[in-house]
Parts: C-alpha cells; structure tokens; sequence
C-alpha cells in the first residue's frame, strides 16, 4: 500500500468530517479511513439531543454561548479553544446540512431549536426528535462514499507507528487479524472516548479508549483523564449500551426513589448534583439501582415516543412499574492533548473529537457541545494540514505554563484468566466502584485493574487499552485532591484555586 496523504483512524463525526473535507480538496489528498466496525458504527450516532450552535440570531450570541461553556467547565476551560468552537461552529452545521444532513424545522419552516441543562438560551438544533447523532452518521458515511477516500472497514489500530520522532501511521489489525503498518504522512485520532472503563454506560461497545491508551503508550500528551462525565438517569438493563431516561421525564414530574422507595434529591437539579446524591445512596444501600416514578406522567407514549420504545423493548410499561435507573458514564472530557489546530505533541499526528484535549470542555462538558467539537475541530486539522503545519503550537490546551505533569506508573495486575469478557468486567467493576462518580483517596487506591498478556487480538487489544486509559485516569483523580466539575472527592470536597491546572500524562 502506498502511504496516504492523511490516515483518519474512526468513522464518528470528528472522522468523517474531516476525511470528507480533506477527500474533497483540490489537490488530490490521498486520504484513507480506518475504523474498527462498520463505518456507521459509532458513538455518534447515538447522540440524541443535538448540536449547540448560534444559528439563530438574536437574543442568542456567541458570547453567551461561550459564558455558558465556561460556566459548566469549573474554571478550567482554554477560553481561546472555546471562542473558536463557539465561534465556528454555526458555519460547520450549515457545511453539514449542505452535505445532506437534515435537521428538524419550526412551523415558520426555520431550524428548531431546543434549550438543554446549562444553556441560557434555545440553541441546540437537532434531528428526527432525539435522533441527531443518528442523522449526522447517516449524511456522513453518505458523503464520505462519493469521495475517493479508502475506506477500512473491521480494522483494528493497535499502536501508532512512531519512527524518528514522528508519527508515520499506525500498525493495524485486517478484518482476519493479520497485523499490517498502514502509512501515512498525517494521522489523525478520532477514535471517541472511553465509557466501557464503566460498568454502566451510554457509550457503545466500541467506545473502549483505544486512542488514549495508544497515546499513553507512545508517550504522547494526554490531559483531564479525571474527568468523565456521568448521566444520572440511564435505565438499568442489560442492554448496552444503556437507554438513557432523559431530563425532560424529570422535568415533566418523574420522582427519583431509593430502595426504600423514599426521595432523597430534588430531582430538577442539574445532572452531577443528581448523579452524586444517586451514587451516595446506592453505596449507602447497597444497591446496583435507583427508582425513577413516572407512574404519575400523563401521556408518556405520546410525549415521549423514543423512551417508551425503548421501554417497551425492555418489558416495562412507564405507567405501573417504576424503572430501574443508574449513573451511566456518559462521556470522556479528556484526552489527546492538542493546540488549536488539533495538533498533538507528536509531529504528524493529529486528534478530534471525544479522544482529543482540545480544552474545550474544562472540567465538565456543557450539553450539546460534543457534537459541535467534532466538526469543528475536524475542519481545523484540515485545514492546517493544507497551509503546511507541521507540529503542534502552544495555543489553547497545549500550553505548559497551565500544566501539572503527573507520572502514569501506577500498577496494573497480571490477568489471571484469558477470558477477556471477564476481565473487561473485571475492570468495569473497579473502576465503578474506586473511581466512579464519586472517589476517595482510599476508593481511588483500592482500583486493581487486571492486564491480559499481548496478542494480536482485538478483544485482547481492548481491554489492554481499557487497563491502560483506566490505569492513567486513576492516577490524574488520585493527584486531583479536590472536586472540580465532574471529578468529586469525597475527602477533598473543596475546589482549589491551586489545582485550575491541566494534569497532563506524557511528554
Ligand atoms: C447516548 C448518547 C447521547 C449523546 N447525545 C449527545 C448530544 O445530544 N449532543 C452531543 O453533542 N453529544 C452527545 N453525545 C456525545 C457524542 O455523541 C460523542 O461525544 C461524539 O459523537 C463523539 O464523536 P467522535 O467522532 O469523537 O467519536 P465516535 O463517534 O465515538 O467515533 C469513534 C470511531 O472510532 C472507531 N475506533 C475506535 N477505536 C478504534 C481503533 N482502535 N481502530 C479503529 N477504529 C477505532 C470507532 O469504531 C468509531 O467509528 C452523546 C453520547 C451518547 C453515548
């Protein structure tokens, strides 16, 4: 195989945005996309709610948009990072309702908008009701097949292939499990984030922090690991992943209930509040589940047609049974840390997206922004690639003087079993209960994460990486001694003004 131009590891929003950008140039990029499953296989198009863009016009403003992404990320948002994203944003959404993507419409026949948790205003444009994720995959996985790109379906990246300093592809595994170098002048990570290190979660199965743990291993920046994001109402059931139960049943009446069946929250507070008391009482009680009542909403299937199917699906009927409900890790905020051009510290590679550190989020991500980071972000790699950046700036994130640096030694046991269902559950239990929504120093310290030896495996492959992104975020909550955002330490249930830094792994 001749070296491409620009190797794109992941088919989500970040992925394919940016392989139908760089597809698309003159020029004749030669760009290939790589990606584990399917291609429409990704934690994208599970997205529900939208995208949070200022297309809307007044009252609404970039301003404001970027006031409340730096009020949901606890002082450690790059305010740089946040003017770009909010400011960009718009013009990504109308590139992708140009490429085909098509959003849900008001009665005058203009974009919808809908206001979430942590928006001051209605701005979040979505699809299908709660299908947004779903219709953006679906335009572009359309649109990335008529361009010239090459598309590796069922290939597995299993390490980046670093040679003299620089990243010159990965080595990857072919749909059969043949190992191969796949080369590339300009690489690009986005390779989604991380929820399988939980035993409940939204994300997909594939979602198993496999970027993260490549950067680790290769000694690339890595930044916010800590920081995991927890829904508070997903539906306990086997399925995976986890349906959520959205705020808006909360909204409407629904009660959260113990195993007593006492309230114990107010159930309107935002999501962390919600999850923290949730994740206290559970402990308290010993129970792997909460209640939410919705027994009291009155037309559920027709107010909300999406969870009643999924109800359904699950053998549950909203207006007798009271539905089992957990904290689902939700959504990884750190990651690759990269400038402002998406660039890593690792010249010729490159990350977007849910794998990325772009310093976007802080340390708590506000609703809706995920989506927006993809694209926006995707289009900036581009787009440096194309002026002929080569290497990474300190701009936004990737700016030491805003740095800890933290050592990622901590050990990992032996596997004792090759059974790799059992050990992913092995880790997913540890990590759940030692560093869940809520830590403390002794819960972090009690985490033992089990290593299966090295094979040429994908499920081997992925819970190495699970054990290794696992090992790495124990290490950065364990060094944060305060709570901040998304990260709260029973023992240290203070911010810290001293601590408004990025702990950063590698270098
Ligand atoms: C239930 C749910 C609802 C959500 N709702 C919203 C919302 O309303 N708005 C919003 O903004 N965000 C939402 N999010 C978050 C958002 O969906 C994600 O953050 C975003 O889609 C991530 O996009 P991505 O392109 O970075 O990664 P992904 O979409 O996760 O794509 C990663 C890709 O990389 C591939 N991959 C991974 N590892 C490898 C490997 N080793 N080799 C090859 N390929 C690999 C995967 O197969 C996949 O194709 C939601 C998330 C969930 C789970």
């Amino acid at each position: 195989m001749t070296d491409l131009d620009l190797l794109v590891l992941g088919s989500g929003v970040a992925g394919l945005s940016a392989a139908v950008q760089a597809a698309t140039a003159d020029g004749g990029v030669r760009v290939g996309v790589l990606s584990k499953a399917d291609l429409h296989q990704a934690t994208t198009r599970w997205a529900q709610g939208g995208v949070a863009a200022v297309l809307g016009g007044d009252p609404d403003s970039t301003d404001l948009h970027l006031a409340d992404t730096l009020s949901a990320g606890a002082g450690l948002c790059d305010v740089d990072a946040v003017r770009i994203l909010v400011d960009e944003g718009p013009g990504r959404v109308q590139d992708l309702i140009a490429l085909g993507a098509v959003f849900d419409l008001d009665a005058a026949g203009g974009l919808a908008f809908a206001r979430e948790g942590g928006h001051s205003v209605a701005r979040v444009v979505h699809a299908g009701g709660a299908a947004t994720g779903a219709e953006i995959e679906r335009a572009l996985v359309e649109a990335v097949g008529l361009t010239a790109a090459s598309v590796m379906e069922g290939w597995f990246a299993v390490d980046l292939l670093v040679e003299n300093g620089r990243c010159r592809g990965v080595v990857a595994l072919d749909p059969s499990g043949r190992r191969h170098e796949v080369r590339a002048t300009h690489t690009l990570l986005a390779t989604g984030g991380g929820g399988q290190l939980y035993s409940v979660t939204t994300n997909p199965a594939e979602a198993t922090g496999d970027g993260v743990a490549m950067a680790l291993r290769a000694g690339v920046a890595v930044a916010d690991l800590e920081f995991v994001q927890f829904h508070p109402t997903a539906l306990h059931h086997p399925q995976m992943p986890r349906p959520l139960l959205s705020e808006a049943l909360r909204g409407h009446g629904a009660l959260v209930r113990d195993a007593n069946g006492e309230r114990f929250v107010d159930e309107l507070k935002p999501r962390d509040v919600v999850s923290k008391a949730m994740a206290a009482r559970m402990l308290a009680q010993g129970v792997e589940h909460l209640w939410l009542d919705a027994t009291g909403l009155e037309s559920f299937p027709a107010r909300f047609p999406t969870i009643a199917a999924d109800l359904a699906a699950a053998g549950l009927d909203p207006a007798v049974d009271w539905l089992p409900i957990a904290p689902a890790a939700h959504y990884s905020i750190g990651g690759i840390l990269t400038d402002l051009d998406g660039a890593s510290a690792l010249p010729g590679l490159w990350a977007a997206g849910e794998v990325a550190c772009a310093g976007v989020h802080g340390a708590n991500r506000l609703a809706s922004n995920s989506l927006l980071e993809g694209m926006v972000f995707a289009a900036r790699v581009v787009e440096a690639i194309e002026r002929g950046k080569d290497g990474c700036e300190e701009t936004g994130a990737m700016r030491p003087s805003n740095w800890l640096h933290l050592r990622a030694n901590r050990p990992v046991s032996a596997a004792n079993s090759s059974d790799t269902t059992k050990i992913r559950e092995q880790i997913q239990h540890a990590m759940t209960i030692g560093a869940g929504v809520v830590r403390d120093a002794a819960s972090l310290a009690g985490v033992d994460l089990p290593m299966p030896a090295p094979a040429d495996r994908v499920d081997v492959c992925e819970v190495r990486n699970l054990a290794t992104v696992g090992a790495a975020l124990v290490a950065a909550a364990e060094a944060r001694e305060e709570s901040r955002g998304c990260h709260t330490r029973t023992d240290f249930p203070e911010t810290s003004p001293a601590l408004a830094r990025r702990f950063v792994i590698g270098t």
